[in-house]
């Protein structure tokens, strides 16, 4: 597939996908046969298993057996390029999007990935239901920093209930609470009636 440049030369079609995560792995994954040239950027320069980090942060399996380097996924296919930096803003109009650099030291937005075809795959954030201040509470289990809190406060619990002479007071160091709220169309439903698409 090719588009045409801006000397009238042509060349290969460029795809950007934004985001490592099953999204944006299954985008590239399904696009690495095609004759296009891929990106790929994250803020992060592994692919991270979500599905596991509740073990991460219980001490089951360490950080390492969840994350996956993305550059090792794709050392195959030499159409599949990753970049690590932050996407800070999408350019619709000039198809192109700005992201800032992993150690730019300025924190602006110097890097500039120029696209024919846009994938946006950076996946959701933990909604609080208007009330951030439960976050302080009961912080999010998305990340591997995330779990590496909520072990710290696991662990750190366990170790002060070692110490407590207070039964009452050990028993509630060692009560852990677990909260899981679903919206009232029942949960999965819901990404399946949001989706939406862009086209531009
Ligand atoms: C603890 C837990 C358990 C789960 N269990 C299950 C399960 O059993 N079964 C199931 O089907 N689903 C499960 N899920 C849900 C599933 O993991 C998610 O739906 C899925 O990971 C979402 O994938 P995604 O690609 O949309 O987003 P993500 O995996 O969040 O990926 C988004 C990526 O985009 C990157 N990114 C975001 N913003 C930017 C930016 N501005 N610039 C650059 N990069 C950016 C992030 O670094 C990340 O790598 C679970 C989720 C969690 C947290």
């Amino acid at each position: 597939m090719t588009s045409p440049s801006t000397d009238g030369a042509s060349r290969r079609h460029r795809v950007v996908v934004v985001g490592g995560g099953f999204g944006g792995l299954h985008a590239v994954r399904a696009l690495r046969g095609a004759p296009v040239e891929i990106t790929l950027v994250d803020r992060r320069n592994y692919h991270l298993f979500q599905p596991l980090v509740y073990q991460v942060a219980t001490g089951a399996l360490s950080p390492g057996e969840i994350a996956v380097p993305l550059r090792h996924i794709f050392q195959r296919d030499r159409n599949v390029r990753v970049v690590l930096g932050e996407v800070t803003r999408i350019d619709l109009h000039g198809r192109q999007l700005l992201y800032r650099p992993a150690e730019s030291d300025h924190g602006d937005d110097r890097g500039t990935l120029a696209y024919d075809s846009l994938v946006v795959a950076a996946g959701s954030s933990y909604s609080y239901f208007g009330r951030d201040e439960w976050g302080t509470l009961a912080p999010s289990v998305k990340s591997i920093e995330d779990a590496i809190e909520v072990r710290r406060r696991i662990l750190a619990a366990f170790e002060a209930a070692e110490i407590e002479t207070d039964p009452a007071r050990k028993q509630a160091l060692l009560d852990l609470e677990t909260v899981q709220v679903r919206d009232r169309r029942g949960g999965s439903r819901t990404t399946e009636n949001e989706f939406s698409t862009v086209q531009t």
